[in-house]
């Protein structure tokens, strides 16, 4: 149980922090400090230029042994920045590191004050009078340390996630890769080739697709989904939906005892199947059966069936014979897995531009995405590498590509970001009907030209060499000629000065991206915050880019937001390596924030069994009385049972009833409690 009164006299050390400018060119830091020293409990007060520095850590710990503190206040930024930091220098200085409390003045006051000095200077005082009134309650916490199961997760199987699945494989730890997709690749298996140096797509990508699926440490689930997720850093529950295939891998086969049977991609139930539906990997172009693969290159080469359009006729059962690879009353499996990490790289969808009515998508069938030109462009693609136009057939000479297309659009309809890769594909979709179709001009309608990454200015000028034309001006509305299909792109020329009208026979769309479908209910399930565009919240944008606020979830590739290939592989490494930490470490320490039950006063009555939403609280006998227990490994301190408790017998470590109380009165008192 927690100590409920502090034996000693409180000693608090205050030290307030200018960050340059950043918070002393807004708040009197002097007044504050000298503010400091009036409190009660306070030993010291003292100021620095920049606290996180090493003299100014040192200050900490020096005025902790010299004046003998029992708590520490550091006014300064946001402790999702520096609290881990000043929790050290507490404890280098020989006191519990939960002895420490920050007061944020930085992102909280300077930052949103900026022009109101006095007014800021006073709720700096406020924020610092507020955070001594805890730190003279604060007790010692002793975090507890959980083994970490020797296993990690990577959700999504595009670059990202395969990158971040073959580092953590390689690096000796058993991997779960897992899929909703019935293949592995991602978005960069429907691309052509790839700027800057336009190697093609599959080539660089097929090689690590095999060995994927060949690492003996990668466990490769696809079509597969995670239905829950329990647990913490460490110790991840997470349960899975192995969506029912309808077609059984060779070990699923022998396991139902037909030795030698399973798919082997032959392909033969394919040409028999009835059922014809659009092809979602080809986006629509092509026809695909109710059992099907996407592409030859996919991995696993095993057979799906999508049991929505398939009519059970039997006839794939018939043809795939001895082999008796199909199940047609297959359904959903469960599984659950035990894994130490967890990266999500779950990518991005194309945003649906014909919100964007007034560029014709959907209305005139010469106006495509930049995806369906990677795959008209593409030689495995539905016109085996020709670029037609879908109204005709015939081979466009005169192409239109609109850049920013929904991205940069602050109009409601569309995304106020950039995404950041969509210039540098345009360039390349544009050298690659210069290269393809003899006399054909490539006309680029942009904002700006972003070629930021290695090499990519030299391939803008490239393009620009090689006959692109240039024209800079967001594309107001687009019209079709009703008998030609040709469209006129009515644009103004802001370098001109002067409105365009331009017949072209085909207009490519650099749709925006936006998170994937089910970012949000990944989000939800791992507990991970979103930024509010919906891309996955880094920890840090600069500090921690690939962690989260969830300890041990970690992010790589599009899903924290647009990037191009290089920058998504380079990220899940990054990723990869912060989740073998804990894994390599083998324990974790648990920050002590659990339920106490203070069993003096529970009344056993057991009201706040189900509110917990972890499953954390149960009643036990206990001296002749039923009490409440707190199972502190599945506690996450929410404080739901804090909150309710009638009779206030449970208190959350570190927000004790008392220390909030403290605080209140601190703020509401002012300095006259
Ligand atoms: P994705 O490729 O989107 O992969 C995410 C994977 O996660 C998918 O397989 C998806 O099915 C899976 N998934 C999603 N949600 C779940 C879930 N809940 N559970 C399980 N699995 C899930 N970049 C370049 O560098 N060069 C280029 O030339 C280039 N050309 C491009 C052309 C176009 C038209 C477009 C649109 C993009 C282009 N890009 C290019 C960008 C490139 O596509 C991305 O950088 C890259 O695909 C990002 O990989 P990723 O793994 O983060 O995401
Ligand atoms: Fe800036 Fe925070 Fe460092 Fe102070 S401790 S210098 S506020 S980053
Ligand atoms: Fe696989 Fe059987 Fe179809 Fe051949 S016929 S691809 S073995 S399911
Ligand atoms: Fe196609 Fe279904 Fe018939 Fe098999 S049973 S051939 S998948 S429609
Ligand atoms: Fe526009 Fe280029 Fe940014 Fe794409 S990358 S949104 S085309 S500026
Ligand atoms: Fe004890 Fe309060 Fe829970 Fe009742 S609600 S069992 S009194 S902790
Ligand atoms: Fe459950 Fe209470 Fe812990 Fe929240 S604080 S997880 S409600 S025991």
């Amino acid at each position: 149980m927690a100590e409920l009164k502090k034996k000693e006299e409180p000693k608090i050390g205050v030290f307030v922090c200018h960050c340059g400018t950043n918070i002393a060119g807004s708040i009197d830091i002097k007044a504050v400090m000298e503010y400091a020293k009036t409190l009660p409990n306070v030993a010291i007060a003292d100021d620095y230029q920049y606290m996180c520095s090493t003299p100014g850590q040192n200050k900490v710990v020096e005025a902790i042994e010299e004046h003998k503190l029992t708590g520490v206040v550091v006014a300064a930024c946001s402790p999702r920045l520096h609290e881990p930091t000043f929790r050290g220098a507490t404890k280098l200085g020989g006191l519990n590191p939960f002895r420490f409390e920050m007061a944020n003045i930085r992102e909280q006051n300077s930052w949103v004050h900026m022009h109101q000095p006095e007014e800021a200077t006073e709720k700096a005082k406020d924020a610092v009078r507020i955070a001594v009134a805890k730190a003279s309650l604060l007790e010692d916490l002793i975090p507890k340390s959980v083994p970490v199961e020797q296993a990690a997760m990577v959700v999504g199987g595009g670059v990202g996630g395969m990158q971040a699945a073959l580092d953590l494989a390689n690096a000796g730890i058993k991997t779960y890769l897992i899929e909703k997709e019935p293949s592995i690749g991602g978005r960069m298996s429907q691309l052509d080739k790839t700027f800057p140096t336009l190697d093609c797509s599959q080539c660089i990508l097929t090689p690590k697709m095999v060995d994927v699926a060949r690492n003996e440490n990668i466990e490769l689930l696809t079509y597969t989904e995670v239905e829950a997720v329990e647990g913490y850093i460490g110790n991840f529950d997470v349960t899975l939906r192995k969506k029912a295939r309808g077609v059984l891998t060779t070990e699923e086969a022998e396991a139902r005892g037909f030795v030698g049977g399973g798919c082997n991609g032959c392909g033969d139930c394919e040409d028999v199947c009835p059922v014809i539906r659009p092809n979602p990997f080809e986006l629509g172009m092509a026809p695909m059966k109710a059992i099907y693969v996407y592409h030859p290159q996919v991995s696993p080469l095993l057979y799906t069936i999508d049991f929505d359009s398939c009519v059970k006729c039997n006839l794939c059962v018939d043809i795939c014979g001895d082999k008796k690879a199909i199940d047609l009353n297959a359904v959903d499996e469960f599984e659950t897995v035990k894994v130490g990490s967890i990266i999500l790289a779950t990518g991005y969808d194309i945003f649906p531009i014909e919100e964007k009515h007034e560029w014709g998508y959907k209305n005139y069938d010469n106006v495509i995405t930049s995806l369906e030109f990677e795959r008209l462009i593409c030689a495995s693609g539905p016109t085996g590498g020709h670029l037609i136009r879908p109204s005709d057939g015939a081979v466009p000479k005169k192409i239109a590509f609109v850049l920013c297309a929904g991205s940069r659009d602050n109009t409601g309809v569309g995304k106020p970001y950039c995404s950041r890769f969509c210039c540098m594909y345009s360039l390349k979709h544009a050298h690659q009907i210069i290269e393809k179709i003899p006399g054909a001009v490539p006309y680029i309608f942009y904002m700006d030209i972003r070629s930021f990454g290695k090499m990519y200015e030299e391939f803008y000028y490239r393009i620009q060499d090689e006959g692109a034309k240039f024209i800079r001006g967001r594309v107001a509305n687009i019209l079709e000629d009703p008998v030609t299909k040709n469209l006129h792109v009515n644009a103004e020329d802001t370098l001109l000065g002067r409105p365009i009208d331009m017949e072209v026979d085909m207009v490519v769309l650099a749709a925006a991206v936006q998170p994937s479908a089910q970012t949000e209910a990944t989000r939800r399930l791992f507990g991970v915050s979103c930024s509010q565009d919906g891309w996955l919240l880094e920890a840090h944008p600069k500090l921690n880019p690939c962690g989260t606020t969830t300890a041990g979830v970690y992010l790589a590739g599009v899903c924290q937001g647009p990037k191009d290939i290089p920058d998504t592989v380079a990220q899940a490494e990054g990723a990869a390596s912060a989740a073998s930490i804990p894994i390599h470490r083998g324990e974790v320490e648990l920050e002590p924030y659990f339920a106490v039950c203070l069993e003096d006063i529970c009344a056993g009555c057991g009201m706040c069994i189900n509110l917990c939403p972890y499953q954390a609280l149960s009643l036990i006998e206990k001296d002749g009385r039923t009490v409440m227990h707190v199972t502190e490994a599945k506690c996450k301190g929410c404080g739901t049972c804090g909150g309710f408790c009638p009779g206030g017998a449970i208190w959350m470590q570190h927000f004790t009833t008392p220390q909030i109380v403290a605080q209140i009165d601190a703020f509401l008192l002012g300095g006259e409690q």
